[in-house]
């Protein structure tokens, strides 16, 4: 059972039953989705969970579904330790949170649609949509064909070729608008009003973010609910960050975590408008125009960018942006220390990270957990191989010995 009350407007407080809507009709607020926690914690021990599948399931009572029959395993992705990083960094312990291994699309967004399409199941829609900077498309394409859902996806006509192909493979109607994703989401603001559509990130906004809650509590449970004492996350809408800041309130209400924790965002410096807000000590948000290959991340009007900047200030944590070299060094570098190809955003979060361990912002002594959010085999381009970087030659081992002999003697052994 779910113990959802209903929704919430986040500044005046006003309650709403359970309903496909964008925001509170007194204040224009978003709403968010509001719970019985004394009936969860009656409901259910934290030390049941363990018991239970391995996906973001596992935290039903939390999550505004009726759990029935088999879902799809989304969620449950790994929490590794990631040394060599943190050495390369300069910190003594760091996490990374893979979300870019993700059930089915490879993105933290398979969470936030596996909620907002039951909802919409839930509402009687069988029209689904979004505005999507890529990731969503991917995740609302996909999952609406499992659900026998009709999907229209809105998306800003410069795209990653393989964020494109992700979508239309699914048989989801794609339509690319000739302008940036603000002015495709101002489009589907108006969609939303007048056809009998689910759009997952405007009528079914309050829901699509309840999802992104349990990557804060799968990071929670794998610490053995110690909470970190820094999260870095990468920063779009600043729903994610908002959410698993959330996530750990409830845990602490619960009383099934402790801990207090820093929050740091990261943003492409091609569109950093959480981040200059931070940085000039001031929460409004001042609208960009996006510039940055960090094409997921790349929102210059922030729908709850003013509350992750809240967040992060109150939090005593920081925000940095990066800059399209930095984002690809910090692609190579998390490859190259930990194994892990991540998109644009991961490079993005890495970068970041680097930044304020060197400017002191975040404390090298303390855990600190990275939130990779998507898959490096979505953005190649960033990446693209220079051509002296895979040589190619006859298959003549005598070629082949004469480059081995010009490579560093560190890197050929001979047996
Ligand atoms: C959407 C997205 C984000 C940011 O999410 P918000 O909740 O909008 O801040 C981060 N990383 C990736 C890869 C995304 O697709
Ligand atoms: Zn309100």
């Amino acid at each position: 059972m779910s113990f959802e009350l209903g929704l919430r407007c986040r500044d005046c407080g006003k309650e709403f039953a359970s309903a496909p809507l964008a925001g509170c009709d007194e204040c224009f607020a978003p709403l968010e989705v509001a719970y019985d926690l004394g009936a969860v914690a009656w409901g259910v021990r934290r030390d049941d969970l363990a018991a239970r599948r391995a996906d973001m399931w596992r935290y039903r009572e939390l999550l505004p579904v009726t759990v029935a029959g088999d879902l799809p395993p989304v969620g449950g992705t790994p929490f590794v330790a990631t040394p060599k990083l943190a050495r390369a960094l300069g910190a003594k312990q760091v996490f990374v949170k893979n979300d870019a291994v993700n059930y089915p699309t490879l993105s933290f967004k398979d969470r936030v649609v596996a909620v907002a399409l039951r909802k919409a199941r839930e509402f009687g829609f069988e029209v689904v949509a979004c505005s999507s900077t890529g990731n969503l498309a991917n995740a609302v394409a996909a999952q609406a064909a499992a659900l026998g859902l009709t999907a229209y996806i809105f998306v800003p006509e410069e795209l990653e070729p393989a964020k494109v192909a992700n979508t239309l493979v699914y048989g989801a109607k794609l339509i690319k608008i000739a302008g940036n994703y603000d002015q495709v989401n101002r489009l589907c603001t108006e969609i939303a009003a007048s056809l009998p559509w689910g759009i997952v990130n405007v009528n079914l906004r309050p829901y699509y973010a309840e999802g992104s809650k349990t990557v804060g509590y799968e990071i929670a449970e794998a610490l053995g609910w110690r909470l970190p004492a820094a999260v870095v996350c990468p920063m779009a809408g600043g729903a994610l960050i908002g959410k698993i800041a959330k996530a750990f309130e409830e845990l602490r209400q619960l009383g099934w975590a402790e801990g207090d924790t820093r929050f740091y965002g990261a943003q492409a410096t091609g569109c950093a408008p959480i981040s200059a807000a931070i940085k000039a000590g001031r929460c409004e948000i001042e609208p960009e125009r996006p510039r940055t290959i960090a094409r997921s991340l790349a929102i210059g009007n922030p729908a709850d960018g003013y509350y992750a900047a809240r967040l992060i200030g109150e939090s005593g944590g920081w925000a940095e942006d990066a800059s399209d070299e930095e984002i690809v060094a910090g692609m190579r570098l998390l490859a190259e220390t930990e194994g892990i190809f991540a998109e644009t955003a991961g490079g993005v979060t890495v970068a970041c990270a680097r930044k304020l361990l060197a400017t002191g912002k975040l404390d090298p002594d303390q855990p600190i957990v990275l939130v990779i959010t998507g898959n490096g085999l979505k953005t190649l381009d960033a990446v693209a191989p220079r051509a002296e970087e895979a040589p190619v030659f006859a298959p003549r081992l005598a070629d082949v010995q004469a480059y081995l002999d010009t490579a560093a003697p560190a890197e050929v052994t001979a047996v």
